[in-house]
């Protein structure tokens, strides 16, 4: 009996171990969502960035599902190097503009090939035409609820760049303020992170992300920010790191927070995957619609919580 408990017992871990793995690729594909959906053309050639790289989604149209249409022809640009920031209520469909911009999903209702689907161009090529991985290349995501792997902290920030130096990692950790930090933690950049290390805040894990961004240094940024688990004074400085991140960026921002646009170069105000309102904040306040009734009552309720 002892004999056949020992393998088992054996397996027992094994089979825990796989499980862990699997749930790490899990995630990831989390991460990466439905990568596996979206293909290659045949001959892709990988995208050209050694020009300026804009983006520019024509006249897009998505669903996830073909019974629910999610965007209606959505149309705009983000000049090389500058910020677009997309603002609108929960549902509006702000991150699955990040998500197809990534290439996450291809553009369009499935099983609809016969219905307008629009085209998103990254440096004038159609992001279907080239390689996936040259996208993904181009593109830096620090999304809303960062992933960490469960290994040490420099491995987390390396997976930016697997070639980075030591002191590169440590250097990009400087710049998005989490270095004195991880000196801090038992271990340094040896520190075990995710489920079974050390658990971090949103705000440290944010950093972790805008480190792995930085070190990665692709030409286009996307922000998801986080809707909440931040305080406000977190909020704001990881707010700072991300403007020092997209200086001379293409980056487009999925803001919650109105604070965080002001100096976009435009303003999306999406709404039922549409945009009903767009241009800069001083524009968007004199208009007085939609965005100025969102602005003022983040403004009073941002007073609210000062006064607390
Ligand atoms: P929030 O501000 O809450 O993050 P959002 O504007 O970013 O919202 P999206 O995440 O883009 O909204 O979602 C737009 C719509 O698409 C929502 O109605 C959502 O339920 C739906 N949706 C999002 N992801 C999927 C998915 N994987 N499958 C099916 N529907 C989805």
């Amino acid at each position: 009996m002892i004999q056949l408990y020992i393998p088992l017992n054996f397996l027992g871990v094994i089979y825990r171990e796989i499980k862990q793995n699997l749930t790490d690729l899990d995630k990831m594909f989390t991460l990466m969502d439905r990568e596996r959906e979206v293909a290659d053309a045949p001959r892709a050639e990988p995208l050209r960035t050694n020009g300026p790289v804009d983006v520019r989604f024509e006249d897009v149209h998505f669903a996830y599902e073909a019974a629910r249409p999610i965007l209606h022809g959505i149309s705009f640009d983000v000049p090389a190097g500058k910020t677009v920031a997309v603002v609108g209520a929960s549902g509006a469909g702000k991150s699955t503009l990040a998500r197809l911009l990534f290439r996450f999903y291809d553009v369009g209702r499935p099983g609809h090939p016969e219905e307008p689907t629009g085209r998103i161009l990254i440096a004038g090529q159609d992001i279907r035409s080239v390689t996936q991985a040259s996208v993904r290349c181009a593109i830096g995501i620090v999304p809303q609820d960062t992933v960490l792997f469960n290994d040490t902290v420099a491995y987390n920030i390396r997976y930016g760049r697997p070639e980075a130096t030591d002191a590169e990692v440590e250097q990009a950790a400087r710049a998005a303020h989490i270095h004195d930090f991880i000196q801090s933690t038992p271990n340094g950049y040896a520190t075990m992170v995710g489920e079974r290390g050390l658990k971090l805040s949103g705000g440290e894990k944010q950093r972790i992300a805008i480190a792995r961004t930085l070190l990665k240094d692709p030409p286009v940024l996307i922000f998801d920010e986080a809707t909440s688990a931040l305080d406000s004074a977190n909020e704001r400085a990881i707010q700072a790191e991300l403007r020092q991140a997209a200086r001379g960026k293409t980056t487009l921002v999925i803001a919650h927070r109105l604070s965080t646009v002001v100096d976009a170069h435009e303003i999306l105000v999406m709404d039922g995957g549409r945009i009903v309102e767009r241009g800069t904040h001083l524009a968007l306040l004199a208009a007085q619609g939609r965005y100025a009734q969102m602005w003022a009552l983040q403004q009073s309720a941002e007073r609210d919580d000062t006064a607390d």
